[in-house]
């Protein structure tokens, strides 16, 4: 096992166990003699795997029955695409939460396909770092198609922590945060979800899409984006992507021996309790966010000096701590603590944060 911890946003670390497992098994799946990536999706080994894995994905998020989960192309932005188009109508109108970089790419796909986006306006700054403007606040649509927002903007950093109460319903991109604490589906009409964080390859992605919403996609949806075809074909309309729904199902019995979400959401917030604790006592470090709005996924901090960055990232590698790099748009580092990341990692990165601050402090 390597001794690296990967805090990468996305294509983000997955846990050592299904790694190993999917090489251990990589040549000879399932005593088929075949690698997973030869066999037939329509084959009878396949195919259980496939309905386990999407059982125990229902299992771990407590989908309830009127709700279909999907196994989608085209990673978290085909689903910016898909959203618009499946579940409103070209002449209607949509609210969106503005709160970060991914609500904006969000806003401009949906733009394409829909009369108009009523860009709600969300984050917001105050003294205590960016926030996200309260519930009563916004400027909603009474006859908006639907709501959608990013609970946990990967690049800014900041989350919503309370699922927002809106008549319309509720659509959230859940990329950067799916199956990290428990989540009350029943509330949302669209869950949806690029897999690179927390489920396994890029490119995949999970819809999780309250059955009254299917029926009536655009005319123009390409068949592979439709929902109600994908719900139809088992989200095998085409040759879906055999090697990522594998890994997903290995990721979601490796989240199932680990206590399932409940475990996960305990775990996931002392990580980033460590941390955030860490860089708000140091005084040479800080995290931008609101304390109130901050993730337990993606942790932006900076140090007092930018001109010590790349000192800072070289010698993180050099302690086998990668991925700390900050996104380009905004700078500075981010600590991606997804699931797979164990305390240990998160400990590991708290005490070299403090033997440099100790050396250039
Ligand atoms: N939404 C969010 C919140 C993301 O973090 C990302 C990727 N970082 C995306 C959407 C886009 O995902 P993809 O690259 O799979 O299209």
């Amino acid at each position: 096992m390597t001794k690296l911890y990967n805090f990468s946003a996305g294509p983000a670390m997955l846990p050592v166990a299904v790694m190993e497992q999917a090489q251990a098994e990589f040549l000879d799946w399932n005593g088929t003699g075949c690698s997973v990536l030869e066999v037939s999706h329509r084959g009878d080994a396949f195919l259980e795997m496939a309905h386990q894995a999407e059982r125990d994905l229902r299992e771990l998020m407590a989908v309830p029955d009127n709700y279909r989960t999907l196994f989608m192309h085209g990673g978290g932005r085909g689903q910016f695409s898909a959203v618009p188009q499946n579940i409103a109508s070209s002449t209607d109108s949509a609210d969106y939460l503005d709160c970060g970089i991914w609500s904006g790419f969000a806003i401009r796909e949906a733009e394409k396909y829909l009369a108009s986006v009523n860009r709600v306006a969300g984050q917001v700054d105050t003294e205590q770092g960016r926030a996200i403007a309260p519930v009563e606040q916004w400027q909603v649509n009474p006859r908006a198609a639907y709501f959608h927002y990013c609970p946990n903007e990967t690049v800014d950093g900041v989350a919503l922590h309370q699922i927002p109460a809106v008549e319309a319903p509720l659509v959230a991109d859940m990329s950067s945060n799916i199956l990290s604490e428990p989540l009350d589906v029943s509330r949302f009409g669209v869950i949806y979800a690029g897999a690179q964080k927390n489920i396994g390859p890029s490119g995949f992605a999970i819809a999780i899409v309250r059955e009254d919403l299917l029926g009536a996609p655009q005319q123009s949806v390409s068949t592979i984006m439709d929902y109600t075809v994908q719900a139809a074909d088992g989200s095998m309309y085409n040759t879906p992507n055999t090697f990522a729904w594998y890994l997903a199902g290995l990721v979601f019995k490796w989240l199932k021996q680990q206590g399932g979400v409940a475990a996960m959401g305990k775990l996931n917030r002392a990580k980033a309790e460590h941390l955030y604790a860490y860089i708000d006592n140091s005084g040479f470090y800080s995290n931008p966010v609101h304390p109130a709005y901050r993730s337990i996924m993606n942790v932006p901090f900076l140090l007092a000096d930018d001109a010590l960055n790349a000192t800072f990232l070289s010698e993180a590698e050099q302690h086998g701590l990668v991925g700390l790099k900050g996104h380009r748009f905004v700078g500075g580092m981010r600590a991606s603590i997804y699931n797979a990341m164990p305390m240990a990692g998160v400990e590991a990165l708290v005490s070299f944060m403090q033997d440099f601050e100790q050396r250039y402090g």
